[in-house]
């Protein structure tokens, strides 16, 4: 298989470690993702993952629960730390080789932050992990894959999601409906379609990264989406609006 991307930031969620039956830290789909995390790296692709914390806490749901909200979102990053420490784990047990970055300060279980580690990793085909947010309240971990996307100079975001891309209505409500294989960034600000949080769209949009949504339950999806097959949705500034 040939590649067209070299070096790529993977946004997954809390759920997807939860999976889908509501059993924590149930493993298959995480197993299928390290499984094809490896099959990329031994063909050299440089691979980071954002974790989520969604699984556990979100900020969001914990203030509307009557927490305060800046203390919502710590419990939230340090669910991400916990979904990381998991993640890091089973990459061990996969002999898989990775790193596991914290932005928020828990020096104790895993490395602070650094960029310039974190690419002397990447150059070694070590698998970054970075969890605990940006290290504060008040954003998502959409944000913290498109920053981290910038700062590590990735060429693609790929959001893993329960959907298999972006479509023109609800799938779940009607049957006319379309899943878009290509956006521009301006299509899904005019539509609204729902990519991830706008904050994190618009530093992507500024910045030129392309984004892929995707299915992360559909197996060889990422080796499909790194050559380039239609594959999900992918949102760049080169593709026609679609009207
Ligand atoms: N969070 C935060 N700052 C960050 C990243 C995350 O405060 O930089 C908090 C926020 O409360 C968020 C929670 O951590 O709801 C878990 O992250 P997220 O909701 O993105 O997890 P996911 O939905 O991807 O599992």
């Amino acid at each position: 298989m040939k590649f067209i991307y070299r070096r790529v930031v993977l946004k997954i969620g809390g759920e997807v470690i939860q999976d889908f039956n509501n059993t924590n830290f149930s493993n298959c789909i995480i197993h299928d993702i390290i499984r094809e995390v490896q099959y990329l790296v031994r063909h050299g692709i440089q691979v980071s993952i954002v974790i989520g914390g969604g699984n556990l806490f979100r900020g969001a749901t914990l203030s509307g629960l009557g927490i305060n909200r800046v203390t919502s979102d710590y419990i939230g990053m340090l669910s991400t730390v916990i979904n990381g420490l998991f993640l890091k784990d089973l990459f061990n047990q996969f002999s898989v080789s990775s790193c596991l970055m914290s932005s928020l300060f828990v020096n104790s279980i895993c490395q602070q932050y650094n960029l310039e580690q974190a690419l002397d990793c990447l150059s070694k085909s070590v698998v970054m992990i970075f969890c605990g947010g940006i290290g504060n309240p008040c954003f998502t971990t959409d944000s913290v894959a498109c920053l981290k996307a910038i700062e590590t100079q990735s060429e693609i975001i790929i959001k893993g999601t329960k959907v298999d891309g972006i479509y023109s209505k609800d799938p779940n409500k009607y049957k006319d409906v379309i899943l878009y294989h290509q956006l521009n960034y301006n299509d899904v600000l005019r539509y609204e379609f729902q990519v991830m949080d706008l904050t994190a769209f618009i530093l992507a949009r500024d910045y030129k990264i392309p984004i892929c949504i995707f299915n992360i339950a559909r197996s060889g999806a990422l080796r499909r989406i790194l050559s380039g097959y239609n594959e999900g949705t992918i949102i760049n500034e080169t593709i026609k609006d679609i009207i």
